[in-house]
């Protein structure tokens, strides 16, 4: 999005300040400004950028506006708590500066990787596109390109890649496989959703990736696509959308699945899994929906033998950001691995001993945070669990 294409949301900000923490539970709800504690990092701050730059007293130019710009997770905290009339374009607003950036040649050299990899090899880490298919190499699973599924399981670029995080698919792929669903992959033919390109301000890239998934799962004559990534599943539920792209396909979470297949007699949880764990809302499974998903991992975790489900104090809507969204991790790793710990030590304070969610990005940036800050908590997918309590 131009700037141009959001001037009329760019002077309702009166720098009240109350969407710097969750009002009735007095916490910080903004990573970026409580990370520096200067106003230019908060969303008023952002917005007040935005109207200079687009009334010519800020130059793109300035080195430190972008960086404020980029300091910025996407969680959407401000944008839920804010009252007036634009509050749910503040990451527009944002968005759009990154865009103009772009436009205007400064290109952020954090993202050299994510621009150059979706050009070359349709993924943002710019790996080999013939190895997108490796975490399911070993699997007995259907290719959607060769034969007709009922349900296509979109791994995305996060969970194709980061070996560490293949437990994720692997498990996916296994419980759905458990429970009777004729579910197929597209491996190395599987492409970016386009929703970090969108989030970056690569809007040009996004569209090409959103007509592309479109039109290929028309192609295919998929009803149904799976994710267990958080932003692509937001991506192709609301992003699409925005550019007028509707997708013909149903787009479900993981999470949404497993529970309708618990509902449904289909996944049948009899194992014990002794564990007290406590929950993290990824930000694009909560905030960025209307409504979040909220309640369907929690019934999951409790519908587990042995799990003890412990609330941090900031959950739900009051979710604080894992730190690692709209590219903050590569752009800005110290406040993103920042944001990470806090996470982890609200965690931590629940007496739990595990930190459980349903969003690769988290997960990667709390096992990074993990490492870094020496933090004895585990960090499990939920589909880890499920697998866990179906095993024979
Ligand atoms: S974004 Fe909304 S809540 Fe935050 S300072 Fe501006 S008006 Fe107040
Ligand atoms: S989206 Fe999150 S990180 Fe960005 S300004 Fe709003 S509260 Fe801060």
């Amino acid at each position: 999005m131009a700037l141009e294409n959001v001037r009329e949301w760019l002077y309702g900000c009166t720098r009240c300040g109350t969407c710097k923490s969750f009002s009735n539970i007095f916490e910080p709800g903004c990573p970026a400004g409580e990370r520096y504690k200067l106003e230019s990092y908060y969303a008023s701050g952002k917005q007040l950028i935005a109207r200079a730059l687009a009334e010519g007293k800020l130059s793109l130019s300035d080195d430190e506006m972008r960086e404020r710009i980029y300091a910025c997770t996407g969680c959407l905290v401000c944008q839920q708590i804010c009252g007036v009339f634009h509050h749910e374009h503040i990451f527009d607003i944002v968005q759009s500066v990154r865009t103009e950036a772009i436009s205007n040649g400064f290109f952020h050299p954090a993202y050299a990787m994510i621009y150059y990899g979706l050009r070359s090899e349709d993924n943002v880490f710019r790996k080999p596109r013939n190895e997108r298919g490796e975490w399911a190499r070993d699997l007995d699973v259907k290719k959607a390109t060769r034969q007709k599924v009922d349900v296509l399981y979109h791994a995305g670029c996060l969970f194709s890649y980061e070996q560490e995080l293949w437990h994720v698919p692997r498990n996916i792929v296994s419980i759905l496989q458990n429970a009777g669903v004729d579910v197929g992959i597209m491996g190395e033919e599987e492409a970016c959703c386009g929703g970090k390109a969108y989030e970056i301000g690569y809007s040009g890239e996004f569209a090409k990736y959103a007509r592309h998934t479109v039109e290929n799962a028309s192609a295919l004559g998929i009803k149904t696509i799976v994710l267990s990534c958080s932003d692509g599943y937001s991506t192709m539920k609301n992003l699409y959308p925005k550019i007028n792209i509707v997708p013909q396909f149903e787009v479900l979470h993981s999470i949404e699945f497993i529970y309708q297949l618990i509902q449904t007699g289909q996944i049948k949880l009899k194992r014990e899994v002794p564990l007290k764990v406590t929950y993290h809302d990824p930000c694009h499974l909560g905030r960025h929906l209307d409504p979040g998903l909220y309640d369907p991992p929690r019934e999951i975790l409790k519908s587990i033998p042995g799990i003890e489900l412990i609330e941090m104090e900031r959950n739900r809507e009051k979710s604080w950001c894992c730190g690692a969204g709209s590219g903050v991790k590569q752009a800005n790793p110290e406040l993103s691995l920042w944001a990470a710990n806090e996470r982890l030590q609200e965690a931590q304070a629940t007496g739990a001993s595990a930190l459980v969610t349903a969003c690769g990005w988290c997960e990667r940036n709390f096992l990074d945070a993990v490492r870094e800050y020496s933090v004895n908590l585990k960090i499990y997918d939920i589909a880890d669990l499920v697998r866990l309590a179906i095993s024979p």
